[in-house]
C-alpha cells in the first residue's frame, strides 16, 4: 500500500486530528523506506513487525494553536469508532463521510522558549504523566568572538570521560557502565553454557534464546542511557567554562602487550574486556562530538600516544603509578586521568601546567535502589527530588 492509500483509508477512523493521522502514516512510510534501503545490503534488517500497544502522538503545526499562555491541541471526534466500522459494518461505502465533531484539548504553555516557530511536537507518556514535547530550532552559538579556550577529553574505564581545561577538571565515573558490561557478558556466557547442555531447537533452548535477546536489549538500552547522561554532564561543563576548542584522543586499537607470557590466560580475559570498552568508548566519543558541535564548540581529534606518561612539569616521561601521576624529578602530583586529558589538549594547543583550581567527580546516575535503607537516609539531600523530565528534541531537519 502506498502512503496516500494508507492515509485515505485511515483518515476518518481515529479520534485524532487529520494531520496527526497523516503524520503517523508519514512516519510509517519513512521507516518502511529506510528498511527497504537497508535490506539491499543487510538481509538481517527486518520490516516493522512488532505490534505497538503505545505510540507517541505526533502533532503537526496545523493541529495545534500555541499562544503565550496556552497550547490548544486540536482533535476530531467521529460518529463511529474504528471497531464499529470493522465489526458492525456501519459504513458501507468508504467514500461516505463520517459525522465529525471538532474538539480540542487545552493545556498551559509552561515553556520558557518561544514556541512560535515550533512546527512539530509529540505527546509522550513518561514518569507517570503525559508530556508535551516540542521541537524548536535553536540558533547555533557563534563562539568565534570569544577567546580560545581549550579543553582535553580522555576516555577511560574507571572514569568514563575526563575533561580538563587549564584550571578545572571534571571526571565522570564509568563504573556503572563497566559493571553493566560485565554483567551482560557474564549473563550471556551463563546462558550459552546452559544452552550447550540442551538439544538445539528444543523448547528449553528456545527459552534461553529469548532470555539472551532480552538481556541484550535491556543492557543496550541501559548503556545507551548512561552514555547520554555521561556526555550530558561533560557538555554542560564545557559550556559553563566557555570552552571553544575541545580535543579528544583517538581510541587506539591495540594496546601494547606488556604482560608476560606466563599470564597468558589473564591476558586474553583482559583483551576481551578491553574490546567491550573500546566499543563503548567509540559510542561515547561520537555522542560527545555531535553534542559539542551543537553548542558551537570546535571538536578536534588527535592520537593519544604517551598522553598518560608525559610529565607536564619537566617534559620528561614517567610511568604513572596508582591514581596519581607523580613527577619523579619535582615530586609534584596530578591526577592521572586529568594529566592525560590535559596532555591530549596539549597536542593541539598550548596549555600551561599550573595547579588545578577544582577537580569534580560525578556519577552519571545515582542508583538509589542499590543502597540499603540506612545508607539511603544518610545520603538524602534536599535537592534529591525526582527530576522532572523536559525533553527537547533538538534540531529538526
Ligand atoms: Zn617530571
Amino acid at each position: 500500500m502506498s502512503k496516500t492509500e494508507i492515509q485515505a483509508i485511515r483518515k476518518q477512523t481515529y479520534n485524532l486530528h487529520s494531520q496527526t493521522v497523516q503524520a503517523i502514516a508519514d512516519k510509517y512510510a519513512a521507516n518502511r523506506e529506510t528498511i527497504r534501503q537497508l535490506r539491499k545490503t543487510d538481509k538481517k534488517a527486518n520490516y516493522l513487525w512488532r505490534r505497538k500497544y503505545y505510540y507517541c502522538v505526533p502533532l503537526k503545526k496545523e493541529s495545534m494553536t500555541i499562544s503565550k499562555d496556552t497550547i490548544t491541541i486540536k482533535k476530531a471526534e467521529y460518529g463511529y469508532a474504528l471497531s464499529d466500522l470493522l465489526t458492525k459494518r456501519k459504513k458501507k461505502v468508504w467514500t461516505e463521510k463520517v459525522p465529525k465533531k471538532n474538539k480540542a484539548v487545552v493545556i498551559l504553555n509552561r515553556s520558557d522558549e518561544d514556541l512560535e516557530s515550533c512546527n512539530y511536537a509529540e505527546i509522550v507518556w513518561r514518569n507517570g504523566a503525559y508530556w508535551f514535547c516540542y521541537s524548536v530550532q535553536v540558533p547555533e552559538k557563534d563562539l568565534s568572538s570569544y577567546d580560545v579556550k581549550v579543553a582535553g577529553g580522555d576516555l577511560g574505564e574507571i572514569h568514563a570521560v575526563t575533561v580538563a581545561t587549564e584550571a578545572k577538571a571534571l571526571l565522570v565515573s564509568g563504573r556503572a557502565m563497566r559493571s553493566l558490561s560485565q554483567f551482560r557478558a557474564k549473563a550471556l556466557a551463563d546462558l550459552s553454557k546452559k544452552m550447550s547442555r540442551c538439544k538445539k531447537g528444543s523448547n528449553q533452548w528456545e527459552k534461553y534464546i529469548q532470555a539472551k535477546k532480552r538481556i541484550r536489549q535491556k543492557s543496550k538500552n541501559l548503556l545507551h542511557e548512561l552514555e547520554h547522561k555521561t556526555t550530558k554532564e561533560i557538555i554542560a561543563f564545557l559550556e559553563e567554562e566557555h570552552v571553544t576548542n575541545f580535543v579528544i584522543g583517538h581510541v587506539s586499537g591495540i594496546k601494547k602487550n606488556t604482560k608476560k607470557n606466563s599470564q597468558k590466560k589473564r591476558k586474553t580475559n583482559k583483551k576481551r574486556g578491553q574490546q567491550l570498552s573500546l566499543w563503548n568508548q567509540g559510542k561515547i566519543k561520537q555522542k560527545l562530538t555531535y553534542k559539542a558541535q551543537l553548542k558551537g564548540i570546535v571538536v578536534e581529534e588527535t592520537e593519544e600516544s604517551y598522553t598518560s606518561q608525559d610529565c607536564p612539569f619537566c617534559g620528561g616521561r614517567h610511568h604513572a603509578n596508582g591514581r596519581n601521576f607523580r613527577c619523579s624529578v619535582h615530586q609534584t602530583e596530578i591526577h592521572r586521568d586529568v594529566n592525560g586529558a590535559q596532555n591530549i589538549a596539549r597536542k593541539k594547543h598550548h596549555v600551561d601546567a599550573k595547579p588545578l583550581l577544582s577537580v569534580v567527580y560525578k556519577q552519571p546516575v545515582w542508583y538509589k535502589h542499590f543502597l540499603s535503607e540506612e545508607q539511603r537516609q544518610k545520603t538524602k539531600h534536599p535537592n534529591d527530588q525526582p527530576r522532572k523530565v523536559k525533553r527537547i528534541a533538538s534540531r529538526m531537519a
